[in-house]
């Protein structure tokens, strides 16, 4: 199996897509999103700078982020491989990724980029909500993804929570961070011939099932 990474702009359904691969592959989703928000309630100087960039809705700088990652990655459950989501997010991440898999003796994989239109992504961000026992995604906005009973998880019963940084400010912010640092991933993906494009406008059914065309076709 693969190692999958994600690109796609801020709420373009890749916290979505990982959750579907990771049952269908049976390999981890890790979200550096998450391993971040993990981290926040650590009351060091590390989480109150990462508490900061994630309210505002900028770059957690990268070696904390790296940090995170590589203790994550090292975990056996990755050893046949994993999605990554949020990662990496400009192409320092890409670089230091890449020395990272070296030491772990871990292949690069597939990149594979959720193409989104930015009003789409924006409208979408106001009724996201997310589990925080399980980490699965909702949105009130969409009628495939509502949950089963007002606004409660349908795996764990536990009240679903909305992303401080999911509003319209910031999610300006965001895709403005994502044109100008993650957006030039795509041609660095895309020279080493592992970038493969799938259509985000599409609904999640025909997204998740262009994905796994791609990831069966190159196993
Ligand atoms: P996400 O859950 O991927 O939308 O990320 C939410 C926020 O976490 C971002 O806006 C950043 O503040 C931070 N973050 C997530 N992944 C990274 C990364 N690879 N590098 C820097 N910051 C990140």
């Amino acid at each position: 199996m693969n190692n999958i990474i994600l690109l796609a702009p801020p709420a373009a359904g890749k916290g979505t897509q990982a959750g579907l691969l990771k049952e269908e592959y049976g390999i981890p989703h890790i979200s550096t999103g998450d391993l971040l928000r993990g981290a926040r309630n650590s009351n060091s100087e590390n989480s109150k700078i990462i508490c900061k960039m994630q309210d505002e809705g900028k770059l957690v700088p990268d070696e904390l982020v790296l940090e995170l990652l590589k203790e994550r990655l090292d975990n056996d459950d990755c050893k046949n491989g994993y999605i990554l989501d949020g990662f990496p997010r400009n192409i320092e991440q890409a670089k230091k990724y890449e020395t990272l898999l070296e030491d772990l003796k871990l292949p690069l994989g597939l990149v594979i980029l959720i193409d989104l239109d930015r009003e789409i992504a924006k409208n979408r961000i106001s009724g996201r909500l997310s589990c925080p026992q399980c980490g699965k995604i909702y949105n009130s906005n969409i009628t495939e993804l509502n949950p089963k009973n007002g606004n409660i998880c349908d795996e764990c019963n536990v009240e679903l929570k909305h992303r401080s940084d999911d509003d319209a400010s910031t999610y300006d912010v965001r895709y403005n961070t994502y044109l100008e640092s993650t957006a030039p991933l795509i041609d660095y993906y895309e020279s080493k011939n592992v970038l493969f494009r799938v259509n985000g406008n599409a609904s999640k059914e025909d997204i998740y099932n262009e994905i796994k065309v791609i990831i069966d076709n190159n196993k």
